[in-house]
Parts: C-alpha cells; structure tokens; sequence
C-alpha cells in the first residue's frame, strides 16, 4: 500500500505564529490565558493546559498577573476593547489575514454599505468579523442562502454592497457566490478574501482524492477548514475518514485500498500528522512520502522549509512567462504567481519592458512580499541588482575604479547614473568637464566616472569631471611629444575672436591667426569659420614653453596668384567686374583674392575724361590681362585691346600701363592678396 502525506498537510502560518506565541510566553514563565481555544485541536489545548495554560471565555476571567492571547480566528472590536481595559497585558495573535478582513468591513460599514460574509455563521472568525462592521451586516453559507438574501430584499433596495468570505470558506462554492451576486448587485464590490493557505490545501487534497483508494484527514472535528477538507475529498473518494489521532486509525479504514492519501486542517499539529503516517507505516510497511516528509527531514523542518519558501528578500530566479509595459509575470517554480513591475525592474525611468525583456529570458530577483489571498508573488529585479551592485560599487571606489553607466535621470543638483542597479548620484560640479556645458546632454548617454564618495543607505556620488580630466591630460601630453611644424590635424572650432579662432586639436587649443584664416581679407573669423566647425589646420609654429600652437588654415592650393599663374597667362581675355575707379583709371576683380588696374588709356578706344564717362561699379566687362608683376603683385588689364581702333583722334596710347607708385600702394588689389 502506497501512503502519501499532502505536501500542505499541517499548521497554516496563522495558526502557527498563534500557538508560538503562546508557547513563547509559556517558556517565558509568564501565566498566559487564551480567549477560547488556541486552536481547534483538543490534543494541543490540551497538552499546552499541562503547562498551565487557560482557556476562559471572556476578558473579565484573566486574573491580574495573567497575560491574554488573542487566538488566530480574532475576536469583535468590543471584545478586543474590553480586553485592553481588563487585562494588564495582551498579545493579539489574530492571523494577519483575518485582521484585514475586520479592516475592509469596518471601512466598508463606516462608507455606509452594507456588508455580506459567506461563511458559518456560528463560527468565531465570521463572529469576529461581523464584530468589526459598524453598520448593517449578513453571513451567509450556501448559494441558496445568499439568493434568499439578495431576493428577500433583507438588505436596502441598491443599497451598497460590500461582500467578504470567512478565510476557510469553499474556494469553489465561493466561485459561485461570486457569480450570484455579481448578477444582482451592479455596484456591489468582492473582496477576495478566502486564505491561499486554505484554497491551497483544497485543491491539492482534491487532486489527492482523485488518485487514492482511501483518504485520511487528520484534524478537530471543530476545525471549520478540517470540516472543509472532509467535505472535498469525500466528494472524489468515497472512502474518506476523518480522525483527530492516531487513536482513531483502524485496518478497516484502509483493508484491500493500495493508495492512501493523507491531508491535515491548518490546525493540525505536526506531531499529529506524524503519528498518523507512523501508524500507518507500521501497519502496512510500505509508506511512500509525498517528499514533504522524507527521511532527513522532519514534518516541522519540511514545514518551515515551506513557510521560509516566502520569505521576503530572498533571491529566486524567475522564467519569463509574459511581459507587457507595466509588468512581467514570471514562474518561480511555486504555485504563486510571480510579477515584477515595471518600476521594480529597473531604476531606468525610460526602460521599455517589452524590448529588455523576453519570454523564456531567467531573471534573478528578489522576493518583496508575498499575497496569500492572491497567490502572487511581488519581486523585484533592481532591488537584487541593487544588493549585488553595491558591492561592486564599494570595490570601484577602494580600486579608485573608472566605471560605466547610463545616465537616467537630470535631478536638482546634478544628474543620476545607474551602475549594476545602483543609482549613483553626480553632482552639476562633477557631471562635465566645465560649467558652461549643459546637464540635459547628458541624459540617456553612457558615462564614464568614478565613486568619490560612498555612504549609509547605499549612497554613491560619483565624479564624471575627474574622468574627463583624467582623459584630457592624457591627450595633451601625447600630443606634446608627437607635434610639429607642418603637421595636420582635424579640429573643432572651439570659440572666436576679433584676431582669430581657437581651435580644439582633442585636448589640446591652437590658434588660427585670422590673417591666416583666408586668402582674401576678412573682417572677421565669423566669416571663414564658426563654432562647432571640424576643420583642417597645420601646425604654423609652436611655443613648447608656453604651451602655444599656432595654426594654418587656408590652403596653397587656393593662394589666388598661384590660381593666376596656372590659369590666366597674359592674354588672357577674362570677364572682371569693375569694383572702384580713380582719376588713372578702374579697379576690377579677376578672381577672388585678384584685382587688376584698367589704367584710363586703357578703358577706351578714344580720348576720354575720366573712367566714369565709360564704366560704372558693379560694371562686368571683357578685358585682356596684358601684363603680371607677380614680385610687386600687380595685374595690368585692358578693355582698349579688344577694341578696334576707331577713333583717330583718340589721344595717342600713354606707355605705362600701371597707377602711379604712391596710388597703387592703395589698390584693393594690394590689400587683398600677399
Ligand atoms: S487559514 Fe489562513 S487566515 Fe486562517 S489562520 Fe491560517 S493563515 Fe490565517
């Protein structure tokens, strides 16, 4: 005969922080008395009565140097009121779970809706709750019952309705209350309430049933969710027995079955369950464990290996199962749902779920709270980050560490980087190479920066400007040992002057003279160049002791004479446009950089006053270059020679085709080339 103990046979949480607190004081020395039984197991109270333990039934009965435990079921809010004024100490051992339930009712009561619990109506936690509702309230323990409430219109037509279960309710008959009442009540509202502890065992003493030619309960007849067990797997083996203790065991029970499965009430103590399964062990020789109870392990230790199984903060790995932008539920190998919110993955504000995350991808997290009454699991991802990435946070700051991470977030003060999970706060001082650069580039970018300060509460402050600084001395003494005269580099314009721009060379600022910015004049760098511009420079000289660089900019290729040379031989018939006239004659530009004098015997093909009588500026016309002077940079043109000699009386032809010394020293064409 195979015998299989359920995994969640034996005391709940609440039920066991109960009794431990008893069982604390007891060991304590202190006189301890329970408002009723600890707990609907008569072996226990029993057995805990031994060691001195009352039971009375009212707050009025505890003697002066007695202390009072509230059991797990909780009590009503006058009972707990009269007991704080009765008795000199009180330890209200109310299950948390119940707790919430008196909390939801009285806040309900107080909105002025009415309140509906499923549950038995006799039983201490329903008296309990009912005992928290400040207004109307009706329990309620079968669908038909709660049709009958619904239709007898006991409770104010539309009246607000507020429904709650007793936590040991029947999950399924629950299911259809639900429904019922959703039906009639459109502005009714459910709260869940039924305890996972309770939900659980059911269906996992069903499945048990459905494999097993006989079932045992072990638990109090008292026990309400015992009661329960009974009722569910009866209803899928019909060889079902309830027992309070090995006591109870007969071959009967079992003769000829060759699967036995055994289940436990909340309230069942381990050594009960234990004492069964011995039993049964001796009586038939052939147990097998369910691995809740295994050989080195104890029923205590496999139960509080299952209750530390929850525990918060304990890390878990989580497979994805889904994920949309707010959440990722994940399985963590429990039957609890696990979900990590999106605020809980990471301290990226801006982070996109559905693009970090994939279904399958294994997460490692950390256990923030558990919802029995759910069945979910809250975890959170940058909190185990956080823990692991403090670490290395204190070690990056020991080693004086460069270290990498995205800035999230521009706060007041400065910036935030996240580093393995861990914020590091950069103040405005810290966050850029100098003041004048903006905090709001760096957001979203990846920086470079080291811990200069750590603190409690997992503080970090970090340095990007000490990086940068760092960088930027590196780049100028590499560039200090590798420059000279001639050599290139790409650069930035840095900033611009009346005399010329600065030039960044990467770490190290140049200057290009603004003589040496154009071929042509200019009156202004702004004119060549702007800030932000990559260009081309060479190094023109450099002051090592000063630390100075002068630079080059414009090209030979472009010097305007040496264009003339390759492209405008004399004779050379060009189209120039007339750009300022003397009393000898025209100036006119060539190309850009290149002005050439029109002398007045040269504009026309007659005598003529001024060169005003002929051209105008502005004018284009043709001339013919007829002469270069390329030491003394002069250009002679003529319109005349392209002219047929019409004119006899045209005055004859002066020899000399240039302006006179001390007027040409003035010619545009002069200023604008060297
Ligand atoms: S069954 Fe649930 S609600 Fe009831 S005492 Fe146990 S843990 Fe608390």
């Amino acid at each position: 005969m195979q015998v299989t103990v359920a995994k969640l046979a034996g005391f709940c949480f609440g039920v066991n922080r109960a009794v431990t607190t008893v069982e604390e004081l007891v060991n304590k020395g202190q006189k301890v008395c329970t408002l009723g039984p600890i707990i609907h197991n008569k072996q226990l109270v029993s057995a805990l009565e031994k060691q001195g333990v009352r039971t009375v039934e009212k707050p009025e009965d505890v003697k002066p140097d007695e202390v009072l435990v509230i059991r797990s079921h909780g009590v009503p809010k006058a009972v707990e009121e009269r007991a704080e004024q009765c008795c000199s100490k009180v330890y209200n051992a109310t299950c948390p779970f119940v707790a919430k339930i008196h909390g939801i009712v009285a806040e309900a009561s107080r909105s002025g809706r009415t309140v509906l619990i499923a549950g038995d109506p006799e039983h201490s936690e329903v008296l309990g709750i009912r005992g928290h509702c400040e207004g109307p309230s009706f329990v309620f323990s079968t669908e038909e019952e709660l049709v009958k409430l619904l239709k007898n219109n006991q409770m104010q037509e539309n009246s607000a309705v507020t429904m709650v279960a007793q936590t040991t309710f029947h999950a399924e008959l629950w299911v259809k209350c639900q429904k019922t009442f959703k039906k009639v009540c459109t502005n009714g509202i459910i709260f869940d309430t039924i305890c996972n502890a309770t939900s659980h065992r059911q269906l996992e003493a069903a499945k048990l049933a459905e494999q097993s030619d006989v079932m045992i309960v072990v638990g109090g007849r008292h026990s309400s969710n015992t009661k329960k067990l009974k009722e569910v797997c009866s209803a899928l083996c019909k060889r079902t027995y309830l027992v309070e203790t090995k006591d109870e065991l007969c071959c009967e029970m079992y003769r000829g079955a060759s699967t036995v499965g055994i289940v436990a009430g909340a309230s069942t103590p381990a050594g009960i369950i234990k004492e069964v399964q011995q039993t049964m062990t001796e009586n038939t020789n052939s147990v097998a464990d369910n691995a809740a109870i295994s050989d080195d392990m104890s029923f205590e230790e496999a139960l509080e290996a299952s209750l530390s199984t929850l525990n918060n903060d304990q890390k878990v790995k989580g497979t994805v199962l889904s994920v949309n932008a707010q959440e990722i539920k994940v399985d963590i190998g429990r039957k609890y749902t696990g979900i990590v919110k999106a605020e809980e993955y990471s301290y990226d504000p801006n982070v996109n779920l559905e693009e970090a995350v994939h279904v399958g991808d294994v997460l490692d997290l950390i256990i923030m709270r558990t919802n029995d009454q759910e069945g979910t699991i809250m975890l959170s991802k940058r909190r185990f980050d956080s823990i692991a990435g403090w670490d290395k946070i204190v070690e990056a700051k020991e080693n004086n560490e460069i270290i990498e991470g995205k800035v999230t977030e521009i706060v007041k003060g400065g910036v935030v980087a996240t580093y393995e999970g861990m914020r590091v706060f950069i103040p405005a001082s810290q966050a850029t190479l100098t003041r004048a650069e903006s905090l709001e580039d760096l957001k979203g970018t990846t920086a470079s920066f080291r811990i200069i300060e750590i603190g409690r509460g997992h503080r970090a402050i970090g340095s990007i400007r000490s990086v940068l600084q760092e960088q930027k001395k590196a780049l100028q003494d590499k560039f200090w040992e590798t420059v000279e005269e001639g050599k290139t580099y790409t650069g930035v314009v840095k900033s611009l002057t009346n005399y010329g721009a600065f030039v960044d060379l990467g770490g190290v600022d140049g200057m290009i003279h603004i003589s040496e910015l154009s071929w042509v004049r200019v009156k202004h760098p702004s004119e060549v160049v702007n800030v932000g511009d990559t260009v081309e420079v060479y190094v023109k000289g450099i002051d090592t002791e000063k630390r100075k660089i002068s630079l080059g900019y414009k090209k030979a290729e472009d010097n305007p004479w040496e264009i003339l040379k390759a492209k405008y031989p004399v004779g050379t018939v060009c189209k120039v446009t007339i750009i300022s006239m003397t009393s000898y004659g025209a100036f006119a530009r060539i190309i850009p950089g290149i002005d050439g004098l029109i002398h007045i015997s040269q504009i026309a093909n007659r005598r003529i006053e001024k060169p005003q009588d002929v051209l105008s500026i502005g004018e284009e016309v043709d001339a013919q270059i007829i002469n270069i002077d390329f030491d003394a940079k002069r250009v002679s043109l003529s319109i005349r020679a392209l002219l047929p000699e019409e004119d006899e009386t045209a005055a004859p032809v002066e020899e000399s085709t240039e302006a006179p010394a001390e007027e040409a020293t003035e010619a545009p064409a002069e200023e604008a080339a060297e």
